[in-house]
């Protein structure tokens, strides 16, 4: 499969057929899977043979999507995940002991932050944050005990493009790790293991499922740090369940087709909020306006589904402007085939104070708009009665 094209790869990875000779990739919904024999039984936990033993080790449907993920990033082998938080968790504890530091940037999602904040804390892992806006500080943060540098491109919620191919060149030249999520893009924009990435982590639930339905993450990279990252997983229970499996490898069949239209409504929508009065900035990968604009041209097929912008009037602006969508819906959740409106300052960043926020990139007037698969003049219009 690895030398087809991506759209391809999505609809035709599947299982082997079973005796049924079914067309279409059936949900296996088993806990567990039975043997012919003691001997094979212990062949299988042996590793000497590869069978399917109990769900949380490993299930077809699994099997299906990660495989689907991996080639399509170009990846060796991956791992699937209950959700995308249980991917980046798995893959830290993984990679890190007592007295480790790890670098990051600054700009992530909330809940990674609080793996740093409060949990790293607790197990003796210190960390450090770079600006997306200055790479070259990764330089000047790196100590003897660093193990990995982390980062998500484009960020969430500021929108920012860190250059992966620069970054990576910092990595490496001091041997370190570096791992990358790629959610807001995925595979089908953005493949960063060809610019050297050695892991990259997906929440499931956002574009790849792409209808709100189900909650999945997943892994892929080199084949020894996954071995090391499945392993975890498997001991503490952080399974993909075969019927989101299930799910994740239908959608990922209608990734490419959906991101096109994702990208191309963006587009459409960030080009009419730049010249909207009562905004002070747009921000989105593939405007000329963005200050990494060619960085994103260079790593990206197309500038993604999410469009952000700074009303004038900060918070309460923000609040109001929320109140006044009719079709756009209030939501946390982004990369659904509804458009989804959020405001950072008020939700996921509500607990950061307002020096905090601007640390971290979000101004208290920024909305955050996941640009759905809708007619690009029913969304347009909606965010033009809002403002
Ligand atoms: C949503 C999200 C996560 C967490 O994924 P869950 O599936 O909600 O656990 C991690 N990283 C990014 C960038 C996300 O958007």
């Amino acid at each position: 499969m690895q030398n087809l094209n991506i759209e391809t790869i999505g609809v035709r990875t599947q299982l082997q057929r079973s005796h049924f000779n079914e067309h279409s990739a059936p949900l296996y919904l088993t806990s567990s899977f039975v043997f012919d024999s003691a001997e094979d039984l212990r062949a299988a936990f042996n590793e000497e043979t590869e069978a399917f033993i109990y769900s949380r080790y490993g299930n077809p449907n699994n099997e299906e999507f990660v495989s689907k993920v991996s080639i399509m990033e170009g990846a060796e082998a991956g791992i699937a995940t209950s959700s995308g938080m249980a991917a980046i968790y798995a893959t830290f504890m993984s990679l890190v002991s007592s007295g480790d530091h790890v670098i990051s940037c600054s700009s992530i999602f909330g809940a990674t932050h609080t793996i740093f904040t409060k949990y790293f804390p607790k197990i003796g892992v210190t960390y450090s944050y770079f600006d997306a806006n200055d790479v070259h500080e990764i330089e000047k943060l790196i100590k003897p005990n660093t193990k990995f540098v982390y980062l998500e491109t484009p960020t969430n919620p500021a929108i920012e493009v860190i250059d992966l191919e620069l970054v990576n060149t910092i990595v490496k030249k001091h041997g370190l790790i570096l791992i990358v999520d790629n959610c807001f893009a995925t595979p089908y924009l953005q493949k960063p293991i060809e610019y050297g990435a050695d892991i990259v982590i997906h929440s499931a639930t956002k574009y790849m499922d792409g209808q709100g339905r189900v909650l999945g993450g997943v892994v892929v990279g080199k084949e020894s740090l996954i071995r090391e990252i499945y392993l975890f997983n498997r001991i503490t229970g952080a399974s993909l369940s075969p019927f989101n499996a299930w799910i994740l490898s239908k959608s990922m069949e209608t990734l490419p087709l959906r991101m096109d239209r994702h990208c191309d409504n963006a587009l459409k929508v960030a080009r009419f909020l730049e010249g909207q009065k009562g905004i002070l900035q747009v921000k989105y990968p593939f405007l000329e306006s963005h200050p990494n604009y060619a960085i994103a041209k260079k790593q990206m097929k197309l500038g993604g589904g999410i469009v952000a912008f700074t009303l004038e009037g900060g918070l309460q602006k923000g609040a109001q402007f929320l109140n006044k969508l009719n079709m756009i819906k209030i939501s946390a959740n982004l990369g659904d085939s509804r458009t989804i409106a959020t405001h950072p300052a008020s939700s996921t960043h509500c607990k950061l104070s307002a020096q905090e926020r601007l640390q971290v990139g979000i101004d208290d007037g920024m909305i955050r708009i996941s640009v759905g698969l809708e007619h690009y003049e029913d969304i347009i219009n909606d965010l033009s009665q809002a403002l």
